[in-house]
């Protein structure tokens, strides 16, 4: 059975590097710990996630290869959003991203539905066209979100990443009907003890 995918950082490039369950405190993957175990589960990702990539033709010859690759970039992408967190981004930072936006030239502007999004023009590998929206929602979030709001979800076994778009801004976990009872029954729990 398809596996049920949580969509809670309000960004698909966040959205995207909390592919997997319980991140470790340093950043890291535990193998149990990954959704994306087969190209199926990454087909299966975007379709949940309502986003367009190649073709279900294309999908059939998608290598585990390719998966792999893709899998390199979303940890690269997180140990970017994870220096943003702790603000600590530096252009070194950037430079995977450059190197992917420099080589995804020429771009055009194509409608879906009701929206106009940025795609490399064609042809270009299938692993380019996969991460290019995130790519482009990565540096659109980099130039004009409000980078102060990104925050590690405060569940201590949880290491997502989202995007506080709460007004007050002090929205402390990535889902608080899961994250945020989980971490209240927890203290609840010691102060029984
Ligand atoms: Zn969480």
């Amino acid at each position: 059975m398809a596996q049920n995918f949580e969509f809670r950082a309000g960004r698909l490039s966040l959205d995207f590097v909390n592919s997997i369950y319980e991140r470790q405190a340093d950043g890291t993957v535990l193998p149990e710990h990954e959704y994306l175990t087969t190209p199926e589960s990454l087909q299966e990702w975007f379709k949940q996630k309502s986003q367009p990539t190649i073709s279900s033709r294309e999908w059939q010859d998608f290598s585990a290869s390719s998966l792999e690759q893709i899998k390199e970039f979303r940890e690269q992408l997180y140990a970017l959003w994870r220096a943003a967190v702790q603000g600590k981004l530096r252009d070194q930072s950037l430079k995977f991203l450059n190197r992917i936006l420099a080589d995804a030239e020429p771009q055009q502007l194509v409608r879906t539905n009701n929206a106009v999004i940025w795609q490399v023009t064609p042809p270009k590998p299938v692993v380019s066209r996969i991460i290019w929206p995130i790519v482009a929602d990565a540096a659109d979030l980099l130039v004009h979100a409000d980078l102060s709001r990104l925050r590690f979800c405060a569940a201590h076994d949880c290491g997502w990443i989202f995007l506080d778009e709460s007004k007050a801004g002090k929205r402390r976990w990535c889902d608080m009907s899961d994250c945020g009872n989980r971490s209240k029954a927890r203290r609840f729990q010691r102060r029984q003890r």
